[in-house]
């Protein structure tokens, strides 16, 4: 096991590849249990199908999914010489883009996957443009397929200058971004340089996650601890159960849940099973508060220092980016927001100011309306509490996706908050 952690989203569109890419990952690194390949590699060879263990075990992990038993792709982990990597975020999933957002602030990095066979697709666009407005840092592209494709390095420019243009035009900075051709199925470049690819004289995939920035992990911002859910556990009482976002908490500390507006004293804090004095971020916790009930709090609250409680907002303004609306956002437009674990309906109370996304400038003051493609400054309303921070200030809490008819319309940052 390595030090350093990281949380690793895999994003593209559906059928370029990501399952098997996370199986061959889990495969490349020892991460699959070894009597798995070894009952694998009995029955290849018993089907006279020797060297064909890593199709068994993908194999293997279809069929669980499809009878749902699922080798969940979630939560999967894998090691590396530099870091213990955990993703994030399970390929396939029908939520899978809500569950970034709101979860998004977990994925450190994300390696995205284009077939060299299809290039650019809907989907690649959608979470591209999402990593760039969660603030992913860095992103891996793998080129995958190079098989289908035998290898010609014209296709893999072909895709790179198409995924370029598509980074660009969200502004992510392409300097952040390594192209890597493999075949997630052949295991080409994934941990071994591959001659398959003479023309190819850059890091293999698991060189360019190794070279990933180290995650500086938020521990001198204020506790931020948005509630997943809330248990009741005998003899030890109301567990709510979430993720630190940033902060730390020891016992002890006097906490506050706000929008529910209660607090108390942290009296125990469990963490895989077993009592901790102490959780930091990243740190999936269940703790108990004293004297606070099963209904006095929600999903949705977020816990954080009583002397400095996290805000909740009256209204707020942020920037937002919309990607795909089937007429045009006004004033007075209310869908709902998903913002950390919380989903309020929101008013969409004015539009300030339109953004030319080229040049991040002014287009035009009080605009009557946005639609597709465009990037505004808006003011919105809350039809409930919501509690949300100023992306400059803990960026953690600061980002949140607008979701109507099913589908994500749009992805913004938090520029300031106006309390109650
Ligand atoms: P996902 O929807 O992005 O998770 O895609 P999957 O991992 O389920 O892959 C979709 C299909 O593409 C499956 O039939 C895979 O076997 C196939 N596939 C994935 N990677 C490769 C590859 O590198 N080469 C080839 N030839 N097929 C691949």
């Amino acid at each position: 096991m390595s030090e350093q952690h990281q949380n690793l989203a895999i994003i593209g569109h559906v059928d370029h590849g990501k399952s098997t890419l996370v199986g061959r990952l889990l495969y490349e690194t020892g991460s699959v249990p070894e009597h798995v390949i070894e009952q694998h590699r009995e029955e290849a060879e018993e089907k006279g199908k020797g060297g064909f263990e890593f199709a068994y075990v993908m194999d293997n992990l279809a069929e669980e999914r499809e009878r749902g038993v699922t080798i969940d792709i979630a939560h999967q982990e894998f090691s590396t010489d530099t870091y213990d990597f955990t993703i994030v975020d399970c390929p396939g999933h029908r939520d899978f883009v809500k569950n970034m957002i709101t979860g998004a602030s977990q994925a450190d990095n994300a390696v995205l996957v284009v077939a060299a066979d299809d290039g650019v697709a809907p989907q690649t666009q959608e979470h591209v443009f999402l990593a760039r407005t969660l603030g992913i840092d860095e992103l891996i592209i793998g080129v995958n397929k190079m098989d289908i494709v035998d290898y010609e390095e014209s296709t893999f420019d072909e895709v790179v200058e198409e995924v370029n243009q598509l980074l660009n035009q969200v502004q992510f900075q392409t300097d952040d971004a390594s192209f890597i051709p493999i075949s997630a199925f052949e295991g080409d470049n994934i941990a071994e340089a591959s001659d398959n690819t003479p023309w190819y004289d850059g890091v293999t995939l698991l060189e360019a996650l190794n070279n990933l920035p180290e995650p500086e992990p938020p521990t001198d911002a204020p506790l931020r601890l948005p509630i997943q859910d809330v248990y009741t556990i005998s003899g030890i009482g109301t567990v709510p159960v979430g993720r630190i976002e940033t902060g730390v908490m020891n016992t002890g500390d006097d906490v506050s849940f706000q929008p529910s507006d209660v607090g108390g004293e942290v009296k125990t804090i469990e963490m895989h099973h077993e009592e901790v004095p102490k959780a930091e971020p990243g740190d999936n916790v269940g703790f108990n508060v004293r004297g606070i009930g099963k209904d006095d709090i929600r999903r949705g609250d977020v816990c954080g220092p009583a002397d400095d409680p996290p805000s909740v907002a009256e209204t707020f303004q942020a920037q937002v980016v919309v990607m795909q609306h089937p007429s045009v956002i006004t004033a007075g437009y209310t869908p709902v927001f998903h913002a950390h674990t919380a989903q309020v309906a929101c008013t969409i109370e004015s539009i300030d100011k339109k953004m030319d996304p080229a040049s991040g400038e002014v287009a035009e003051e009080n605009p009557d309306f946005i639609q597709s493609g465009d990037a505004a400054v808006v003011t919105i309303r809350p039809q409930k509490p919501l509690s949300i921070e100023p992306s400059s200030e803990i960026p953690e809490l600061g980002s949140f996706a607008i979701r109507d008819m099913g589908q994500t319309i749009a992805a913004g940052k938090v520029l300031s908050v106006n309390e109650k």
